[in-house]
C-alpha cells in the first residue's frame, strides 16, 4: 500500500489511526526536508536561541494557528492558546508564559486574538440566552452526566457572566440580532483580555521600568493589542485597542 500523507488523514474514512497517526509523522519529515534543503542553517541556528517579536494569547481552534496566517515562521510567535483566547489571573499556566515572555524572551508585542464563529464564546453566549438550537457545547451547570465537575464549564464560566454583564447583549431569539450579539461578545471578550494584561504585575512592571520615551514608537517596549480572526477570509482584524506604556 502506497504511503499515507496528511491529505489522505484528512479523508477520515480511508485510514486507520495507526496510518494516520504515521501520516503525522511522515508529513513532519517531509516538512523537515523540505526547510533544511531551503536553508541548512536556519533549524540549527534557531536552536540555539530564540528572539521572538510576539506573545499570541489565541483561542485553541484548530483553524487559527498563528504562525501560519502571520506567514510566519518557528521562533517568530511566542504562544499560548486556550478555548477562547482569556487570560485568566488564576490560570498559572498563562501567568507564567506572560512572565516568562515579558522577562526572558522579550516580547515587544502581546495579541490577544478571538475569532469568528468561535465555539467557547458560542457555548457561553448560549448559556447565558438559552434557545433550543444546536450549540458546539453545551453548558452544564457545573455538572456533568456522571456528577462531576466539568472543565469546560469552568472555563468558560467568566464569558457567560461577561454575556450577561454587557448591556445590549441579551436576545431570545435566533437570527440576525443574535449572530450581532455573539459576534459583539467575541470582540468584548479580547477587550476584556487587554485590559487584564495592561492591569497585570508583569505587563506593568515592564512599562515602569522601560526606559525612553513612551508611546507606540519606541523601541523595545511591550504594546498590548487586540485582534479579531475572521475565519472566513484569514485576515486579522486590528480591533484598535492598542495599549502602551502610559506617559505618566
Ligand atoms: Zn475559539
Amino acid at each position: 500500500m502506497a504511503s499515507t500523507t496528511l491529505d489522505d488523514a484528512r479523508d477520515e474514512s480511508s485510514v486507520n489511526p495507526r496510518e494516520e497517526f504515521a501520516a503525522f509523522l511522515e508529513s513532519n519529515k517531509q516538512w523537515s526536508d523540505k526547510v533544511n534543503q531551503e536553508d541548512p542553517n536556519f533549524l540549527p541556528e534557531l536552536a540555539k536561541k530564540q528572539e521572538p517579536a510576539i506573545l499570541w494569547i489565541g483561542c485553541a481552534d484548530s483553524r487559527v494557528p498563528e504562525t501560519v496566517i502571520l506567514n510566519g515562521l518557528p521562533g517568530d510567535v511566542f504562544t499560548t492558546r486556550n478555548i477562547a483566547n482569556q487570560f485568566l489571573p488564576d490560570d498559572n499556566s498563562v501567568q507564567a508564559i506572560l512572565q516568562y515572555a515579558v522577562g526572558v524572551a522579550h516580547v515587544r508585542h502581546i495579541i490577544v486574538v478571538g475569532h469568528t464563529n468561535c465555539g467557547g464564546i458560542i457555548s457561553a453566549y448560549n448559556a447565558a440566552y438559552p434557545i433550543d438550537e444546536p450549540t458546539p457545547y453545551t453548558y452544564h451547570k457545573g455538572l456533568d452526566a456522571s456528577n462531576t465537575i466539568n472543565s469546560v464549564d469552568q472555563w468558560i464560566a467568566p464569558l457567560i457572566q461577561l454575556a450577561v454583564s454587557t448591556p445590549g447583549l441579551g436576545t431570545a431569539e435566533p437570527g440576525p440580532e443574535r449572530d450581532r450579539a455573539v459576534h459583539e461578545l467575541a470582540i468584548k471578550n479580547v477587550e476584556r483580555q487587554v485590559d487584564a494584561l495592561c492591569s497585570s504585575h508583569v505587563v506593568r512592571s515592564a512599562w515602569a521600568h522601560a526606559h525612553g520615551p513612551p508611546g507606540p514608537n519606541s523601541p523595545k517596549l511591550v504594546g498590548v493589542h487586540g485582534c479579531l480572526y475572521h475565519l472566513e477570509s484569514g485576515l486579522l482584524e486590528d480591533l484598535k485597542i492598542s495599549r502602551y506604556r502610559p506617559s505618566h
